[in-house]
């Protein structure tokens, strides 16, 4: 048997076994003041401060990374806000994560310049250095920022985990279309709070 990180080559005479030991990352989208109660606040967005909240707390105790994406906009340079007006610029109160959801002592944070985690940030790096395989997706929104950020994850080769009710978007038809498209395209696991267990 070789053993390389967390995967483990089992052979024996007949066939070979892959056994992945899933290690997990959360990653926490977009909870920023803006996108509560600042520029862009959309009311659909409170009901899930709650079950992220204990989703972070069950995974930093039992020592998963909690790993914050949080846009970080150059008002100058950054496209987005002509599509959705100003939100979340850098170094202001409306880019910071709201107090429910505060980052905790030895929580990583992402700034991000636009919908996907990954795009030309650290993100990558800090989940390939915590030897993570399978990320957590919660935050605002489930079509949009969490999707791309899925998108990105799939094309790395990291498996996805959604707990439904830890995202949302602006209607209920875009919201399980975001997540169809998360479980069709991904083959991301659509799941609830309750039932991850570390
Ligand atoms: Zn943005």
């Amino acid at each position: 048997m070789r053993v390389i990180g967390t995967i483990f080559i089992v052979k024996d005479r007949h066939q070979y076994f892959t056994i992945m030991k899933n290690k997990y990352a959360i990653i926490v989208v977009d909870m920023l003041n803006d996108f509560v109660s600042g520029s862009i606040a959309h009311p659909r967005i409170k009901h899930i401060i709650e079950p992220i909240k204990e989703l972070c707390d069950k995974a930093r105790a039992a020592g998963v990374p909690v790993i914050y994406a949080n846009d970080s906009h150059t008002p100058e340079v950054d496209k987005e806000f002509k599509v959705w007006g100003p939100h979340a610029v850098e170094g202001t109160w409306g880019a910071e994560v709201i107090d429910e959801l505060k980052p905790q002592k030895g929580d990583y944070i992402i700034p991000k310049k636009t919908y996907s985690g990954f795009f030309e940030t650290s993100m990558e790096r800090v989940l390939r250095e915590l030897e993570v395989n399978t990320v957590i997706i919660t935050g605002w929104q489930a079509d949009c920022c969490c999707r791309h950020t899925s998108a990105d994850a799939f094309f790395r080769g990291f498996k996805i985990i959604v707990p439904k009710e830890t995202t949302d978007t602006l209607t209920d038809e875009a919201y399980l279309g975001g997540l169809d498209y998360i479980k069709n395209i991904y083959g991301g696991k659509i799941c609830s709070v309750k039932s991850l267990k570390f």
